[in-house]
């Protein structure tokens, strides 16, 4: 159907693994991810195995930012606010495509706590942490200092806030990620460019090893999800970068290290735009007199809020929502409405979002077992194990992060594995602080006339503007690909549904060159309208149905595929609607 790959195309072939590779990557999120493009864009022979999608685990949950953490001053965590804010300047230069400046406005009420000078104050120290906030940045990017907005300014920028004892609000800026799958995806797709294989749908099951008095890692046990077969892949060194689940691939080695994970259930709701559509661009940190915040982001015509944090007790694999999760959004949110607006219901509730917070334990015990002391305050700061310190050779496990800080973290990691395991191998010179995101227009320029004048190109071959911006924002210098399948194919410039600008051609596309092979990788994480709301079981075999074939599924395999992911979303849209012990428990 199309011609020659880009050349950030991710080909999912498990004809790769024969060879020795410098580093196996275990987990595909934004830590793992990042790790597999820096250390191929610095020369190594690298592989990244994940056992879902790209970004499928706590990194497709989060609140779409790019942003220092302004709270955690709170907690005086300086260094994750600082090292955050430096890296929300590094993601927007290397993406701008993908990343909007957003506007924050934090209200203050007489009785706020923290009291309204004290939210100043940490206001304050978050600017002047974020000195460098406008090195090398265009116009379009560069992020003003926050002001303090009169009662009335802040009222007429969000009407819907409670006036009575209102005192007026600070505005401050961060980075809205505007669609973090498919950033996480332009990083998977440098890192492909450089040389990395990735494999998605691919579970690492246990260890390769030798055994003396010291366990040695020689490579790592998988099975392709998709065909249920078995592989050994042979590597000099391990990266451990499964998130929230660091601990259960541990656990595969039979022998204790003393790394415990902590981790909090994180929700978001998508609901109808609150101050009505079209009215509110920014987004507000909203704290109620509980004590308990929410953020409200206008995101794609509607509002996305959340996030919660409670700490996980026992199994996290099926964290789903609860209908306490919606309810203390839709308390926490209502409360700091004013009388008169239209408080929010579940019947407002369009789509949720749940992830699981991957944090570093403090204190360390064997067992496994969560702390149950609130998670709220626990730092988001990442760490590096090297698990030579446990008796076990050319292992590294990464916990803790933040989506902002992968980067960070990522460098870090590639750094240490130069000065240990892979000292002597030979490396490229290699910047990510400077380097640009697979698809990026340009590094550190405006966006917008490239996506104007990739739209006007489009436009000739009949795509219409609106759908030819959507594409270019969403694929970068990658419209090409696109545009390319629509003239080879004219019907696939038809957009899938009239709620979302996606078209036909992003199906295709998300097949032959994006490794999307489920249907839930096309919709949720390749394309936007999966992440905008409900998908019907029509738009399900429309998508099987231009995807089947590439995939070669036959009409029964893609029934089953159309009929399974139906009714797993059918389960986590009912859910949470259903009262604890209901039957969708
Ligand atoms: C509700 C919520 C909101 C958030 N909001 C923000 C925000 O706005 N900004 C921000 O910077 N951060 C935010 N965060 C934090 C951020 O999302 C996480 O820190 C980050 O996504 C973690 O990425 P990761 O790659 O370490 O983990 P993950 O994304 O979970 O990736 C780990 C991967 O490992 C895979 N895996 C596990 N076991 C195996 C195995 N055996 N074999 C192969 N693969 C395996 C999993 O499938 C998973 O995809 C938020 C988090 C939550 C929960």
């Amino acid at each position: 159907m199309n011609s020659a790959s880009s050349a950030f195309a991710i080909q999912r072939s498990l004809n790769d693994i024969e060879q020795e590779f410098d580093v196996i990557i275990i987990g595909g999120g934004i830590t793992g991810i990042s790790v597999a493009r820096e250390a191929a864009s610095r020369g190594l022979k690298t592989i990244l195995l994940e056992r879902g999608d790209f970004g499928s685990g706590t990194s497709a949950a989060t609140t779409k930012y790019i942003h220092g953490g302004i709270r955690y001053l709170e907690q005086y965590d300086v260094a994750v606010v600082r090292e955050s804010l430096r890296e929300r300047r590094i993601l927007a230069l290397g993406a701008p495509h993908l990343v909007e400046q957003t506007r924050f406005i934090m209200p203050a009420w007489r009785w706020s706590k923290p009291p309204t000078a004290l939210i100043g104050a940490g206001v304050l120290l978050y600017d002047t942490l974020a000195f460098d906030r406008n090195l090398h940045a265009p116009d379009s990017l560069r992020i003003p200092h926050p002001r303090w907005l009169s009662r009335s300014k802040l009222l007429a920028a969000v009407p819907w806030l409670d006036q009575s004892g209102l005192q007026g609000g600070f505005a401050y800026h961060d980075t809205l990620n505007v669609h973090p799958e498919r950033l996480l995806l332009a990083y998977a797709k440098s890192a492909a460019a450089a040389g990395a294989v990735l494999l998605n749908h691919t579970r690492v099951t246990g260890f390769v090893s030798t055994s003396s008095d010291r366990l040695r890692i020689e490579g790592v046990a998988v099975t392709d999800v998709l065909s249920g077969r078995d592989y050994a892949i042979t590597g000099k060194v391990v990266v451990n970068a499964a998130g929230p689940w660091i601990d259960k691939v541990l656990a595969t080695l039979g022998k204790g290290t003393g790394v415990g994970v902590d981790r909090s259930k994180g929700v978001h709701i998508l609901t109808r735009p609150l101050g009505g559509p079209g009215r509110v661009a920014d987004a507000v940190f909203a704290r109620a007199q509980s004590g308990r915040h929410v953020i409200v982001s206008p995101w794609m015509g509607k509002s996305f809020i959340g996030p919660t944090d409670t700490p996980i007790v026992g199994d996290e694999s099926g964290v789903v929502v609860d209908p306490d999760d919606v309810t203390l959004i839709l308390d926490t949110v209502n409360s700091t409405m004013a009388p008169t607006e239209l408080k929010l219901t579940t019947d407002d509730v369009e789509m949720t979002t749940v992830g699981v917070r991957p944090l570093i334990r403090e204190t360390t015990d064997d067992d496994g077992a969560t702390q149950d002391e609130g998670t709220y305050s626990a730092s988001r700061a990442h760490e590096l194990y090297h698990h030579a310190d446990h008796g076990v050779d050319n292992l590294w496990s990464i916990g803790g992060g933040k989506w902002t800080t992968g980067r960070a973290t990522a460098e870090e990691m590639v750094d240490e594995l130069f000065s240990n395991e892979l000292k002597g191998v030979r490396s490229r010179p290699f910047d990510s602080r400077g380097a640009a995101a697979g698809g990026t227009f340009a590094w550190a320029e405006d966006a917008e006339p490239f996506i104007t004048d990739a739209a006007m190109a489009m436009n000739e071959h009949g795509i219409p503007l609106h759908i030819g911006e959507h594409i270019a924002r969403l694929y970068g210098t990658e419209w090409v690909r696109l545009d390319a399948i629509v003239q080879q194919n004219p019907d696939s410039a038809q957009q899938l549904s009239p709620n979302c600008n996606d078209i036909e051609a992003q199906v295709i596309f998300a097949v032959t060159d994006e490794g999307a092979r489920t249907l839930s990788d096309i919709v949720d994480r390749r394309l936007v309208i999966g992440t905008i709301g409900s998908v019907s079981r029509e738009l399900l075999e429309r998508v099987a149905f231009i995807a089947g074939p590439l995939l070669a599924w036959d009409e029964a395999t893609a029934n089953e595929a159309v009929r399974r992911e139906f009714d797993r979303r059918t389960v986590i849209a009912t859910h949470w609607r259903t009262p604890v012990g209901g039957s969708s428990r």
